[in-house]
């Protein structure tokens, strides 16, 4: 190991270290649109409060249960 790959090997790794858990944040902390589903994303079309159409989220109907 040349003293450059010492440098630039940990450098790496805790850059894509650091990648990876601001990515991590991101995906957790973005925010749809208020008019879109906020599991899949589908355009509600200001009817949010009917819930989704699509993947069913915030349906009246009742979630199947087992
Ligand atoms: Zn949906």
């Amino acid at each position: 190991m040349t003293p450059g790959e010492f440098i630039l090997i940990p450098l790496a790794a805790s850059a894509l270290f650091v990648g990876v858990v601001a990515w991590i944040i991101w995906k957790n902390e973005r925010v749809r649109p208020p008019n879109q589903c906020p599991k899949c994303g589908y355009d509600l079309q200001g009817r949010r409060n009917d819930g989704c159409s699509e993947c069913g989220w915030n349906t009246r109907t009742p979630a199947r249960r087992l």
